[in-house]
């Protein structure tokens, strides 16, 4: 089952059930997938633009490549 919630770290969904929310006291609501998303995020305080694995740097690599594809095309000469 499909939900809404998406993960504070990693950008992954979080499915019914599962999970962990932190609530801090300034309200904000953090949702975590995975007990690695969430001691990545609140004891190791990492950057999640630094790890493979998070659909931030994902994208960012998608964008890179597709980036890429189109200076090739451009530069491609016939004849
Ligand atoms: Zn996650």
């Amino acid at each position: 089952m499909l939900s809404l919630k998406t993960c504070s770290f990693c950008g992954g969904s979080v499915n019914l059930g599962e999970g962990t929310l932190l609530v801090r006291n300034d309200g904000s609501i953090n949702w975590y997938c995975s007990s690695k998303c969430r001691k990545s995020s609140v004891f190791l305080k990492r950057d999640p633009r630094r790890f493979k694995w998070t659909t931030i740097t994902r994208q960012a690599r998608e964008k890179r490549k597709e980036k890429k594809k189109e200076k090739k095309k451009a530069t491609r000469r016939d004849g």
